[in-house]
């Protein structure tokens, strides 16, 4: 069997002219969809995250509005910050990227953020709608995830709701933004999922859920944690991880993610690589939940004009 490597490169062009189009039908409505970002430092890695979402939003055709407070920045100073951008009618999602500093509480942050602008579903009211498989917006990373899965599935030839809701699916990872709404979006599709997280790896126990998975989906920031031995030949894993390892003795950066890629590509069906897997395809989920975000408010606007008149 020659195992796939799932080509999130590719798909993410195909989904870049949906969401174009998406974006253009809005502006053809008199919409034009703006995503804003609060950077509260100089974290590198949320920076470059910025950069990112700034190009991919100019080649969406949405507007882009990047904000900035210095690293000692008061919690009351990023709170004030948010709500002038919930009520920016320019700005239909908000991004609070993260790390935040340690004295800037990422609860009271999110809890400010108005949830019809929550793009990355971290509000405790979308977070809840969410769980109870009523999502308004699901968060980019989890989305981008079962997004490639889908599409994957499909181009294989399978029905991906018939072929969920026998599966058995292991998602590799709790944490609240990667993890759990993995859990959630399995559970969505009538799949049976299993949850491992680190006491599970330490007690042992990572192998027989593993090999039992039909699909290992991992996010625990460990490179190379699932390898070859994990899995058994027939599964499909998703790799979420992004960690930057040194080569030694040149020292080069380079980018792997949670999977030991060349052991697994040798037993499994299918898997994504790092880079060029999920990466690609999260971006663009994010700014299409700020597309989805302008189509609601132009909706609620032509309701409430349509009382009124
Ligand atoms: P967190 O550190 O918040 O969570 C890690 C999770 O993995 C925790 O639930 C932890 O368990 C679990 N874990 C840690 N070590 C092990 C282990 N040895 N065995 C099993 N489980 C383990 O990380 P994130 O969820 O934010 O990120 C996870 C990965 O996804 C990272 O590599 C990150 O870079 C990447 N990521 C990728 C994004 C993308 O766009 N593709 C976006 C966001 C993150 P416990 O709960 O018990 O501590």
């Amino acid at each position: 069997m020659v195992t796939e490597v799932i080509d999130g490169r590719a798909y993410a062009k195909d989904l870049q002219a949906t969401v174009t189009d998406e974006v253009s039908q809005l502006v053809a409505r008199g919409v034009r969809p703006g995503l804003a970002t609060v950077l509260v430092g100089d974290d590198d890695a949320a920076l470059v995250y910025e950069r990112r979402l700034r190009r991919v939003a100019a080649e969406l055709g949405c507007d882009y509005v990047g904000e900035a407070l210095p690293g000692d920045a008061s919690e009351a100073d990023t709170v004030a910050l948010v709500e002038r951008l919930n009520a920016e009618p320019r700005v239909s999602g908000v991004l609070v990227l993260r790390p935040l500093p340690a004295h800037v509480s990422d609860t009271v942050v999110q809890r400010t953020l108005y949830p019809a602008k929550d793009v990355e579903c971290v509000h405790p009211t979308n977070a809840g709608m969410l769980m109870m498989g009523r999502a308004r917006y699901v968060p980019s990373t989890p989305a981008a995830a079962f997004a490639l899965l889908d599409h994957y599935l499909a181009a294989s030839g399978r029905d991906p709701a018939e072929f969920y809701s026998r599966s058995n699916l292991v998602v590799v990872g709790r944490s609240d933004n990667v993890g759990r709404p993995l859990m959630l979006l399995g559970l969505a599709r009538d799949a049976t999922v299993v949850s491992c997280d680190v006491h599970s790896y330490r007690a042992g126990h990572l192998y027989q859920h593993t090999l039992r998975a039909d699909v290992v989906l991992v996010a625990a920031g460990v490179p190379g944690l699932v390898t070859a031995e994990h899995i058994r030949p027939g599964t499909i894993v998703v790799d979420l991880g992004i960690n930057v390892v040194r080569d030694e003795p040149a020292g080069r950066a380079r980018l792997v993610g949670d999977v030991d890629f060349a052991g697994v590509r040798a037993k499994a069906e299918a898997v994504t690589p790092v880079p060029g897997g999920v990466g690609p395809v999260t971006d663009l989920c994010l700014l299409r939940n700020v597309a989805s975000a302008a189509s609601q408010r132009l909706q609620n606007s032509s309701g409430l004009a349509r009382m009124t008149s």
